[in-house]
């Protein structure tokens, strides 16, 4: 998006709606943050304007996310698997999940309900407009559009800038970017027991790369093609891996249902600090995809709830967003990744080879206790996290 300043002279000002609050884009976060506010008690009479560019969004995601016992999306669950599959070269664990569950859902059923949901307040509406920029003039915040412009009091912004990420340095960024194949085979092949999390045993090529295989019944499932790396590949390279991975599980015969590609950014840059005193920036454009893994959609949830309780306690908008230890653990993680690309098979694989998954999901869930997280350093080279950690410190890292 380029943004630029607005000059909004006086008259036009008063002829302008007052909102109380607009929300760029109508996507996983800006949804769930609209129905979390129309349903709290503070903002129910509130007027809250969505702004969507895209009229036609379907399945064009499907997220997954581990949660113990029942959770707000139960209903919508494609599937859920109790097990989970890591391999690489030098391990193959299958980890039993016990209470918890990897669940999935798609993002139509996501968003037909969120929709539904806004529709019954009156208060809130979605306009299929195209942001153009936006401003906080302190009192309040002036929105254009390629149709209009706006005024409201609270600005949520979940337009995702991949501008901020290639005009800085500081931080490496790296992408999770896939391509992954529904399909169905004519015969049973699949294992409906257990989803592989990663397959590291596909060629590395110098770079973090796996599969990973969503089964949901003995004849249908998402093989999606996986890499933890700077730059995105050819669509046929994407193609012919999903293909050769096929074609070593004697999976020869199959209909291909549908193509899901996506890109999803892993960075550590503080995204908040572009949050002004009415602007507040949300999901991935607000730093809510964990930069060391891309998992997005828990954090989705719990910051839509900590956000409306946050305001809804008047508490400034600047103290919401903050930096904590996990931070400093998903940069190193990144410094180190980033640099040595062609590691991420053995980091991941001394992570599940040596942890328990409850250790590891409350780690990358950001729960866990500092002596936790210290057994879980201990699964990577050491020397390698101390060199990189001492580099930040001195600010010597390039
Ligand atoms: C294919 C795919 C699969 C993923 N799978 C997982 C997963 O399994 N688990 C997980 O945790 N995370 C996953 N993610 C990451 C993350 O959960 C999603 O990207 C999630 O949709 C992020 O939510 P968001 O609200 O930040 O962005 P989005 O959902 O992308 O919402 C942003 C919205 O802004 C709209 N928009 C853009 N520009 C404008 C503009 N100028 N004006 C108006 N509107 C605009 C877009 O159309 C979009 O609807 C996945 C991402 C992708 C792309």
């Amino acid at each position: 998006m380029d943004f630029y300043i607005l000059y909004v002279c006086a008259s036009e000002n008063d002829r302008l709606q007052q909102l109380d609050f607009i929300i760029l884009g109508g996507g996983a976060s800006g949804l769930q943050l609209a129905n979390r506010l129309s349903k709290s008690d503070a903002y129910k009479a509130s007027s809250i304007l969505i702004l969507e560019s895209d009229q036609h969004k379907a399945n064009d995601r499907t997220w997954c996310f581990w949660e113990t016992g029942e959770g707000e999306w139960d209903d919508l669950l494609q599937n859920q698997w109790s097990k989970v599959q890591f391999k690489s070269q030098s391990i193959d664990k299958t980890i039993d999940l016990g209470d918890t569950s990897y669940k999935m859902l798609r993002s139509k059923p996501y968003y037909d309900l969120l929709h539904k949901n806004i529709a019954q307040n009156k208060s809130v509406q979605i306009k299929y407009e195209r942001c153009t920029g936006f401003s906080d003039k302190g009192s309040h915040v002036i929105v254009n559009t390629e149709q209009n412009t706006y005024q409201c009091s609270t600005l949520f912004n979940s337009i995702f800038d991949w501008n901020i990420l290639r005009q800085m340095q500081q931080y490496p960024v790296l992408q999770q970017h896939f391509l992954g194949w529904y399909i169905k085979t004519p015969t049973p092949v699949f294992d409906v027991q257990k989803a592989v999390f990663m397959d590291f045993t596909v060629p590395q090529k110098q770079e973090t790369r796996f599969m990973y295989v969503l089964p949901f019944t003995k004849t249908d499932a998402l093989i999606e093609y996986t890499l933890f790396s700077e730059k995105l590949l050819d669509k046929s390279e994407y193609e012919s891996a999903i293909r050769d991975y096929l074609k070593e599980k004697n999976i020869n015969d199959y209909e291909l249902v549908e193509v899901e590609q996506g890109s999803i950014p892993m960075c550590s840059y503080p995204f908040w600090k572009h949050n002004t005193k009415n602007v507040h920036f949300i999901g991935s454009a607000g730093g809510w995809t964990k930069a060391s893994t891309g998992f997005t959609f828990k954090n989705i949830n719990r910051k839509t709830i900590a956000l409306v309780n946050h305001i809804s306690a008047n508490k400034p908008l600047s103290r919401f967003a903050k930096k904590n230890r996990f931070w400093w653990y998903d940069l190193l993680f990144l410094d180190v990744l980033s640099k040595h690309n062609h590691m991420g098979a053995q980091l991941f694989s001394g992570m599940f080879g040596k942890n328990s998954p409850k250790r590891i999901f409350r780690f990358l869930d950001e729960q866990s206790h500092f002596f936790q997280e210290i057994l879980i350093m201990r699964s990577f080279p050491t020397l390698l996290f101390v060199k990189q950690f001492f580099k930040r410190l001195f600010g010597t890292h390039h």
